[in-house]
């Protein structure tokens, strides 16, 4: 889709321009965007040609943009106007791509629902009952919705994968250091990625092209060449080796998911992969999700502590500096940030470093060399990116400290601890609503994910999936 958009030169404008009326249509029903850009000024200085030419796209809103309001989420930054672009927009711009909108965000990226964003939830294109997942929720939105065929995100957890599966589309996140974070807001720096959604395998492929590559000004970013990702694209399975994700498998509960699953792990041996099931150890799963938010709510706090209305923010009354700076740290942020950054501050605090923050550090390794295991015998690691479709907006009913909720529902966050490059595709439907598949390889492997994801978007067909917004 996007290398036909860039080809198709002499529709660029009319075809961004309807783009952003869909946009402004959707905006009512959805919600899925903090701000619209009229692209009218980027169509007069289009550059020639590009991957990206003429073809339009979004940004998750903690992506800095020179000029353009960039809140990532958050009333603190509900004021912020950078004045600077992050590089993946200077990337994407050099491409011709023209930029229609700023899209919702759960705040600060922390969270799974999109319902923290101070401007309100982003709603699911498939059922606006439910919710998109997050926390880059409106970037995939937008891209379920075909307003845009490419939105960017950013994944600390599974923040692009999880709304991926909710939204019957594409979630990619790369390696870590494949794409350049300069001028992303941060959440927890060592695992926090860039990447971005997609309808099809090939357009990630094209997607990839554009993003990647070494940036002086990144400190994380590799010097690795980048692949011509299209032009390696190859779906035959003959000699692939899959593992299948034992614990999440068995901790599965919904008999659909289960069985369809089981189903496209069939097709998939039929096409010549060897598909085995492999099981991490069942101490070092329940681990996973407390491991992450120490690592996450440790990084996150030492990252925002500028956010206090002196250095950044919108700045609260206040008869001393101290008396501002809590004010509009108090005001500035929701229950869910303030509750993160006291279980950050706490595993900080110099007596409980060792105990906390640093013991965390030491299972993420004991995790990473599981999976190292796996990826050393194995070409992917693959499971369902949830056991269910998109919940409800209003559903508290799931038991979130169950240990199958803990298992099934964060798993991903291997992809974070480890980097290495970890994708969702559409997996199948249910009650109307799609849910997603999740493979994760090894570093720098994204020719073999991209690979086995087309044998996958092949096997059920679904590409190109868009919902009719009711
Ligand atoms: N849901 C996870 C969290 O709450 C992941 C967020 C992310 O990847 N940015 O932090």
């Amino acid at each position: 889709m996007i290398q036909e958009m860039a080809k198709d030169v002499v529709n660029a404008k009319e075809r961004c321009m309807d783009a952003y009326e869909k946009a402004v249509t959707l905006q009512e029903k959805l919600n899925d965007a903090i701000t619209l850009i009229d692209p009218s000024e980027q169509l007069e200085t289009l550059p020639e040609g590009g991957l990206f030419h003429g073809v339009p796209i979004a940004l998750k809103d903690n992506v800095n943009t020179k000029g353009i309001l960039t809140t990532a989420g958050s009333r603190i930054l509900s004021n912020y106007v950078p004045v600077y672009d992050a590089e993946i927009v200077t990337k994407l711009k050099k491409e011709g791509a023209v930029i229609i909108a700023k899209a919702s965000m759960d705040e600060l990226a922390m969270g799974g629902t999109n319902l923290t964003c101070f401007t309100g939830p982003s709603l699911n294109p498939w059922d606006t009952n439910r919710m998109t997942g997050g926390s880059s929720g409106g970037s995939a939105a937008m891209v379920a919705s075909g307003v845009v065929p490419m939105a960017i995100g950013s994944d600390t957890g599974d923040s692009i994968r999880k709304p991926a599966s909710f939204c019957g589309i594409v979630g990619v996140k790369p390696t870590y250091g494949r794409i350049s974070r300069y001028g992303i807001i941060p959440y927890a720096s060592s695992l926090d990625h860039v990447g971005y959604f997609t309808r099809s395998i090939e357009d990630a492929c094209i997607s990839l092209q554009a993003l990647a590559g070494r940036d002086d000004r990144d400190m994380t970013s590799s010097f690795k060449e980048v692949p011509d990702y299209l032009g390696l694209l190859n779906s035959d399975m003959n000699g692939k080796k899959i593992a299948i994700f034992g614990n999440v498998q068995d901790a599965l509960t919904n008999p659909e998911t289960k069985e369809m699953f089981a189903k496209l792990m069939h097709a998939l041996e039929e096409r010549g992969a060897k598909v085995d099931v492999f099981y991490f150890s069942e101490e070092l799963m329940k681990a996973m999700l407390p491991t992450y938010y120490l690592i996450a709510n440790c990084e996150a706090t030492s990252n925002h502590s500028n956010l206090d209305g002196i250095r950044f923010g919108v700045r609260e009354k206040g008869d001393s500096m101290e008396e501002i700076m809590i004010n509009s740290r108090t005001k500035g942020f929701g229950p869910l940030i303030r509750k993160r950054f006291v279980i950050g501050s706490y595993g900080l605090f110099e007596e409980n470093q060792d105990k906390l923050f640093r013991k965390a550090q030491k299972v993420r390794r004991l995790i990473v060399n599981e999976l190292n295991k796996c990826l050393g015998e194995y070409d992917c690691l693959i499971a369902p990116a949830s056991n269910d479709i998109a919940p409800l907006l209003n559903d508290t009913s799931r038991d979130q400290l169950s240990d199958g909720y803990l298992i099934v529902e964060n798993h991903m966050v291997i992809g974070n601890f480890s980097g290495y490059p970890s994708m969702t595709v559409p997996m199948g439907f249910e009650e109307g609503c799609p849910i997603g598949v999740n493979l994760t390889c090894k570093a720098f492997d994204e020719v073999t994910m991209f690979n086995i994801g087309k044998a996958i978007e092949e096997i059920t067909g679904y590409k190109d999936l868009t919902a009719e917004v009711k």
